[in-house]
């Protein structure tokens, strides 16, 4: 019986793992849930399945979870705040870590998931996008072993040589072939994109996903957050990683070795087939996903990204060959541009546009040390905030 922790149980991703396990009671224990301040969802996910603890962020959250649980005669211990999460990530009993909080935020906790040696599924792409080398560093000298669980890179490592070396080339890898859907805008002209609306952007055509990875999809951003991951997760380099559109989501990514071949992973757009593979790993379990029919599917189509209607996916490209701080600024930015188009206070377009302004402001230095990124991090949002506030004056 595995012990699992798992960081934004009442996300999409939290939700899609509670019900493979649910599946596999035998294999696994929901030993801690957390989240940010959904009492409800966490109240049902405690009654359900009867985990040693359950943590929310804010602190009035939690006190209004206990009380309820307490009524209820569940025995969750309830915990609040940032240390609670770290040690619930790092905590002996636990074998497992999904690490499904969305954003920077999540970063801090699949770090001490990481230092405790524990085995990561990362949902959360943010961590490798803001503190990559600090996190591989920390996964490496923790001894925690990392599984990737974003679709495209969830299939990358599906075909990987099983023999892992650190260098692609040793390998006979070429490069990579990361697959994007395009979102719900791939065929927008770029005067629709300046007038799209908040609810077309959450319009995604292939995936249920939350608010923020959303809209990242619809801006192509979030493709741009995941070659710097597969940066990380790979040792690929920014030329080593190609971006080919592929509206059907079918192929969830593809590695291309030196004698030509090609091999691809495929399968139905449902995030419970990688988190299935994360859990059994290097096991096969059921998901409960669908059999994937390609005579329905029919075919698979497949087109160059245009970094012109999508200049998030070059400033992504960018960042990652500038290096040091700078996708830790790209992300940061991105956080605050996200939560102000979700507000309805920018447009689709000045998404980017926030951006480039925030990269071209905070300066880039090497990392050093891991609070050094969390004030890379303040900054960026400071100086990103700013820009929305001289904004709105005008
Ligand atoms: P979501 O918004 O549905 O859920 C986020 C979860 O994080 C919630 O449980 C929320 O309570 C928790 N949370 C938010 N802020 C927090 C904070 N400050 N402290 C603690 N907990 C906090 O998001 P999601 O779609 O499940 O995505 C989660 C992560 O997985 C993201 O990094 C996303 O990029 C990645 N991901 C998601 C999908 C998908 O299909 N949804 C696919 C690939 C990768
Ligand atoms: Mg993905």
């Amino acid at each position: 019986m595995l012990n699992v922790t798992i960081l934004g149980s009442t996300g999409t991703i939290g939700q899609q793992t509670l019900d493979v396990i649910a599946r596999h009671t035998e294999l696994f224990h929901a030993f801690a849930l957390t989240a940010n301040s959904n009492v409800e969802v966490l109240f049902q996910q405690c009654q359900k399945f009867k985990p040693e603890y359950a943590v929310l962020l804010d602190a009035n959250a939690a006190t209004q979870l206990a009380q309820r649980l307490a009524k209820s005669g569940i025995e969750t211990q309830v915990l609040s705040g940032l240390a609670a999460l770290e040690q619930l990530s790092a905590h002996s009993e636990v074998d497992v870590v999904m690490a499904a909080i969305v954003g920077a935020a999540g970063l801090q906790p699949a770090m001490a998931a990481a230092r405790a040696g524990k085995r990561i599924l990362l949902a959360n792409k943010e961590t490798l996008v803001m503190a990559g080398s600090l996190f591989m560093q920390a996964v490496t000298e923790g001894g925690a072993t990392l599984l990737p669980i974003d679709s495209e890179h969830n299939a990358i490592f599906q075909v990987m040589p099983s023999q892992k070396s650190k260098h692609l080339e040793d390998m006979g890898v070429k490069r990579v072939l990361l697959t994007a859907s395009g979102g719900p805008f791939r065929n927008a002209t770029l005067e629709t994109l300046n007038v799209v609306t908040k609810a077309q952007a959450l319009n995604h055509p292939n995936w249920v996903m939350g608010p923020k990875i959303t809209i990242d999809s619809a801006t192509m951003m979030n493709k741009g957050l995941e070659v710097i991951e597969a940066h990380w997760l790979f040792n690929a380099s920014a030329e080593q990683i190609e971006v080919v559109v592929h509206p059907q989501s079918i192929i969830h990514s593809m590695v291309e070795y030196v004698d030509g071949s090609v091999l691809a992973q495929l399968g139905n757009p449902d995030m419970r087939t990688p988190i299935a593979y994360g859990l059994g790993y290097p096991e096969r379990l059921s998901s409960g996903v669908s059999s994937l029919d390609l005579l329905k599917v029919g075919r698979l189509e497949f087109s160059a990204p245009d970094f012109t209607r999508f200049p998030c996916l070059s400033l992504a490209y960018d960042a990652l060959k500038v290096g040091g701080t700078a996708p830790a600024i790209l992300n940061a930015a991105n956080e605050v541009a996200v939560e102000a188009f979700l507000a309805e206070k920018i447009g689709f377009m000045e998404i980017p546009a926030l951006i480039e302004a925030t990269l071209a402001q905070v300066s880039v230095s090497e990392v050093v040390s891991f609070s050094q990124l969390l004030a890379t991090d303040l900054e960026a949002r400071q100086c990103a905030s700013a820009w929305l506030n001289k904004r709105s004056v005008v």
